[in-house]
């Protein structure tokens, strides 16, 4: 095991060990990460949460001003609750050439490489600066990013080109999906369910909605066809329900989210708004013959934005030359990326390990994919510096 490796998993032990899971502070990892910047030298600026329970931090090694390359991670993770694991998730576990624990894969590989890197970036004459971002909430709807993201360009540097390390096996993504996140409530009446005419079935139209959605769904399969993702098509799922009291009462009411995963190329707002128009004309109608109280109504609850990289991106150049990669790939899960192309800054995703290990239990990253991954910070030390 090189120092270097040994680096790594030492302070991918220290992030794993912190529980950031995405409803917690990640406050604790974000000391821990200035302070080791510290010892090094190296200011950082904490961008705090709203209710001060969570930050971002943004550190510059190198010169400042405007300019360099972004190194770009979340410092937040997905539960583990209702996961069997081998292991203890926040204790980071060696078995046979990989790193279990949460997080290790989604994202602290990432974060632990570029830490275990400073020195090396520190001990360079980089031509331009190498800007260190570290987000919260991003398992959340991506929206802890966001006012930092608000401050690049005004009191923080923005970056000429972002890496977002997210899992990619260190391939070069320049394209994903976006996320449109929503909540349908349906306003029955409740009734006794003897007589069940009296009353207006919340769960009933709720039911009828969601295959609704289905249906849609369905459908878009059919008309949509962009071979670089997988699936080739946008996409709906229904992912929480809720309602009713009990079995002998017609329910007044029930709730779920859903959500819409849109090719770039696709208008994100079709399914709500034909779900929209089959809610008018198909339920509601009959429902209201029976109370006026009934109601559907949808709200969004946020949206990840699509990611494409601009026509010959920065970014996605200096990815490609790193890894060596021939081309690029899409993906059908959302990050960060399409935020900072939002911005202004052009972006693309490379970053250790797969992104089927993500989220799931026993998540891992091998120490082969941090090696290549310190390999191609190596690399963009040397880049910088020549
Ligand atoms: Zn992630």
């Amino acid at each position: 095991m090189s120092a270097s490796e040994s680096t790594v998993r030492e302070l991918l032990a220290k992030l794993v060990g912190f529980d950031t899971t995405s409803a917690k502070s990640n406050l604790d990892l974000i000391a821990f990460v200035a302070d080791h910047l510290k010892s090094h030298g190296i200011a950082s600026t904490r961008v705090r949460s709203p209710d001060g329970d969570k930050a971002d931090l943004f550190a510059t090694i190198g010169g400042k001003g405007d300019g360099g390359i972004g190194l770009s991670g979340h410092s937040d993770c997905v539960p583990v609750e209702g996961q069997r694991w081998t292991s203890d998730p926040f204790n980071l576990t060696e078995r046979a050439g990989k790193l279990y624990g949460r997080g290790t894969c989604d994202m602290k590989g990432f974060l632990a490489c570029v830490l275990a890197s400073v020195p090396l970036f520190k001990s360079r004459a980089l031509k331009e600066p190498v800007h260190i971002i570290i987000s919260y909430d991003e398992e959340v709807g991506c929206t802890g990013v966001r006012p930092l993201i608000a401050r690049l360009g005004h009191d923080l540097p923005r970056p000429r080109a972002i890496i977002v390390g997210e899992p990619t096996g260190m391939a070069v993504i320049d394209a994903h999906k976006r996320i449109d996140a929503y909540r349908t409530r349906v306003t029955g009446r409740e009734a006794h369910s003897s007589m069940p005419e009296l009353g207006v079935n919340a769960i009933a139209a709720a039911a009828a909605l969601i295959g609704e959605i289905e249906r849609l769904g369905a459908n878009i399969g059919t008309k949509q066809n962009d071979p670089r993702f997988e699936p080739p098509f946008s996409t709906v799922s229904v992912g929480t329900i809720q309602g009713g009291t009990a079995a002998n009462i017609v329910p007044k009411t029930c709730e779920f989210q859903w959500q819409v995963r849109s090719l770039p190329s696709a208008a994100p707002a079709e399914v709500p708004r034909d779900l929209s128009a089959f809610a008018k004309t198909a339920l509601l109608p009959r429902m209201r013959q029976v109370t006026k109280e009934a109601a559907i109504d949808t709200e969004a609850q946020g949206s990840v934005p699509a990611f494409v990289a601009a026509p010959a991106s920065p970014a996605v150049a200096l990815a490609l030359e790193l890894t060596g990669a021939q081309a690029t790939q899409a993906v059908s899960y959302t990050t960060e990326a399409g935020l900072f192309e939002q911005a202004g800054c052009p972006s693309v995703i490379c970053g250790p390990g797969n992104i089927a290990q993500a989220h799931a239990a026993d998540e891992y990253v091998s120490i082969a994919q941090l090696d290549a991954c310190m390999a191609f910070l190596e690399g963009l030390a040397n880049r910088l510096s020549r």
